[in-house]
């Protein structure tokens, strides 16, 4: 090895070990952050570790969603003293996305400060069977036709779209933001994992094609995207993309007599190697396909 090159590689090598320091020193995130939505009068997003939610601060009280609170004790008392650091306006409404309790477990804050509960009726009718202690009971259902709700200068669209990630989903759509936030049936930029197991995975599609034809610029997601980033129509064309991919490979192996084991080992999609999640998310996703067209399920 030359002076030179052995100048060259110390250099890199201190590079590389600085880089690892510095790396080490970012701080980890806060456990949980309030923001709001460029461009908008009142639209704010609450996270909560991995969850989110959005508020909405209109002339006559505050609109809520989901209190994120599963396994959090006190999440949904932080949520509302985070809302109460961007104003003095009540609570008056929290809107369930649907009836998984990651999402809206926590919501008794919410409730002793005297907000109505809204979800939709098939939300209820689970929650009604399940009796999770940890999850307020609504107090106002929205039926297949949806509902809008206006509360001062704010009009908030409570959209049903059929079966998709769940039974129970309502997509929520700010006609003069044109802002949508739809909760783990849209995952931007990632491929969709655990939350495959009870899907709809053909009536899914249907939802996708319905939320892209739909007049809207900004996606929330309940999980944040990479980097924190909002949605856009080709993160949900794409997902709605990776979903037929995923269908179309499985259909054909498990028509072949391969599931469960040879599709859940054995298949690949290369062309969503570099989506965070395919490592860990694409056995979930194939089990579900198997689920289909290997089950009839
Ligand atoms: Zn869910």
């Amino acid at each position: 090895m030359t002076r030179r090159t052995y100048a060259i590689l110390a250099g890199l090598l201190t590079a590389v070990a600085l880089g690892i320091v510095a790396h080490a020193q970012q701080p980890a995130p806060p456990p949980f952050a309030t923001t709001k939505v460029d461009g908008t009068d009142g639209v704010y997003i609450f996270r909560n570790g991995g969850h989110q939610a959005m508020f909405v601060v209109t002339s006559a009280g505050v609109i809520a969603t989901d209190p994120v609170g599963y396994g959090r004790p006190t999440g949904g008392q932080t949520y509302l003293d985070e809302i109460k650091k961007v104003t003095s306006q009540p609570v008056k409404y929290v809107i369930y996305s649907h009836h998984h309790f990651d999402h809206i477990a926590g919501g008794k804050a919410f409730k002793d400060a005297g907000a109505t509960f809204i979800a939709h009726k098939r939300a209820q009718e689970r929650l009604a069977g399940i009796k999770d202690p940890h999850t307020v009971m609504p107090d106002e259902v929205v039926a297949d036709g949806g509902r809008t709700v206006t509360l001062g200068n704010t009009t908030l669209e409570l959209i049903y779209l059929g079966l998709n990630h769940s039974d129970s989903t309502l997509l929520m759509r700010l006609p003069k933001d044109k802002i949508v936030f739809a909760v783990d049936f849209i995952s931007v930029g990632s491929v969709p994992g655990r939350g495959m197991i009870d899907s709809y995975p053909l009536e899914w599609e249907k939802s996708l094609e319905q939320v892209i034809a739909m007049d809207w610029d900004r996606l929330i997601p309940g999980h944040p995207g990479p980097g924190g980033r909002l949605g856009t129509k080709k993160d949900v064309q794409d997902l709605l993309t990776f979903l037929q991919d995923a269908s179309a490979a499985v259909k054909a192996e498990a028509q072949a007599g391969k599931c469960w084991d040879g599709v859940e080992k054995g298949l690949k999609l290369p062309k969503y190697e570099s989506w965070p999640g395919y490592e860990t998310n694409l056995p979930f996703v194939l089990r579900r396909y198997c689920g289909l067209w290997g089950r009839g399920t």
